[in-house]
């Protein structure tokens, strides 16, 4: 056996082999999976703009009009004028002053953090929340700065981290809505500590742009943070906006700083024009229709119920994704098998995307789902919690995935 397959074998022991399900057709509420037709609960196209009409036509015809990709970098073969437009449309949408398109929110998070760790010289201290998007982890470990990891969204430990750095150049970085468990940042407190202690924030939109907020502009408009109180705003155009690509949002010297020294955007390919024009599209339709985000946080609520109601834990949180801990790894594999032979497609999500012993099926509500659609998925998950042997009831609540011990930070 070589290495590889030993590893990989150890990977199937320990319950964290991962394989891709193959989805046939566009990931809509309703997808076929290995030929078996799902609702598919796990997809972070929360509005159902991935395979809305007038965004795959705005793709199609900038095909047309632009071609099928960028060439180079827009440092290298200029920037074409569909790029620009997306990101002034972006900067209104974010109430800032300019914003800077990315390949993708991996790349923008690992470029804003190192880039803005390097403007401050080798004495600066990264602070980042223990449960923090492995692109931020990543971004931090690129920056070869200091980095404390302060507590899942706990200020107290946060205000005593700064205490022991005070006089260093410091930058404060937190997804705003947490991907794996669907709580939300203390923006406001976050805001305060930074402005306290005169350090740089950075705040990951990922998964509130689009789907919370007025008009879907995020947590940072739902918690009426002025958002030039934010050094970077990085949003992804891949979720709630049914593309691909990112974005950080800032002032236009922040933004003039990120493009000559952030190399992800330095050093790779412009994101093709169907990408951009399919992302300008999806941000029409959310600014035109503010039922997008009600929507969406109807059904998050609808689900939440009827998942309590069918005896499980339920975070108190309100965004669309919703964490059904189970703990064990091979336990969270085999009630996700089950559910998807009951029809319903949620993915289990195992270390090192979260904590050891804090598996989870991560839920994620699409604005395009019924309400009976969610109702029967409550009803076909405790069903498959029940049969693999899970009590709903036993599952850990969303707190006790929370510690100074973060896996994801200190993984190799
Ligand atoms: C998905 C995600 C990213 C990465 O965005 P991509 O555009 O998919 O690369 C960054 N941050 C958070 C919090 C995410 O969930």
């Amino acid at each position: 056996m070589s290495d590889l397959e030993q590893r990989l074998a150890d990977l199937e022991d320990q319950g964290l082999r991962r394989r891709m399900r193959l989805v046939s057709g566009p990931q809509g509420s309703r997808v076929v999976l290995d030929g078996r037709p799902v609702l598919l609960l796990c997809s972070n196209n929360y509005l159902g703009l991935a395979e809305h009409q007038r965004v795959r036509e705005a793709a199609a015809d900038a095909a047309m009009r632009y071609g099928a990709g960028a060439g180079a970098s827009r440092l290298v073969s200029g920037t074409m004028s569909i790029h620009r437009r997306l990101e002034q449309r972006l900067a209104s949408f974010k109430g800032t002053e300019a914003a800077v398109l990315f390949g993708s929110g991996y790349l923008a998070n690992t470029g804003v953090v190192s880039a803005l760790a390097t403007a401050s010289g080798p004495d600066t201290v990264v602070y980042s929340d223990a449960l923090n998007h492995a692109s931020i982890v990543d971004g931090c470990r690129l920056a070869r700065a200091q980095t404390v990891v302060y507590d899942h969204c706990d200020t107290d430990h946060l205000r005593w981290c700064l205490e022991q750095h005070t006089g260093r150049p410091g930058i404060i970085v937190t997804d705003s809505v947490f991907s794996m468990d669907g709580d939300v940042a203390p923006l406001a407190d976050i805001v305060a500590l930074a402005r306290e202690f005169g350090v740089r924030l950075v705040v990951d939109e990922a998964h509130g742009t689009g789907c919370c907020g007025p008009e879907g502009r995020g947590a940072i408009a739902d918690a009426g943070v002025d958002p030039a109180a934010v050094d970077v705003i990085v949003g992804t155009l891949g979720k709630a906006l049914g593309s691909y690509g990112a974005f950080a949002a800032c002032s236009a010297t922040m933004a003039d700083y990120l493009t000559n020294t952030a190399r992800q955007l330095i050093f790779s390919t412009a994101p093709p024009p169907p990408s951009v024009a399919a992302a300008l599209a999806a941000l029409d339709l959310v600014i035109e229709d503010p039922s997008y985000a009600t929507r969406l946080q109807a059904n998050a609520n609808t689900l939440r119920d009827a998942l309590a109601r069918e005896g499980f834990e339920v975070a108190g949180a309100s965004t669309q994704i919703i964490p059904l801990i189970v703990g064990d790894a091979a336990l969270a594999m085999r009630i996700c098998e089950l559910a998807i032979e009951g029809g319903v497609f949620a993915q289990a999500i195992r270390p090192p995307t979260v904590p050891e012993g804090t598996s989870r099926l991560r839920l994620a509500v699409m604005a395009s789902h019924t309400k009976a659609e969610l109702r029967e998925a409550a009803a076909v998950l405790a069903r498959a919690a029940m049969q693999a042997g899970f009590r709903p009831a036993s599952g850990l609540p969303v707190a006790a995935t929370q510690g100074p011990a973060s896996p994801r930070h200190a993984a190799a």
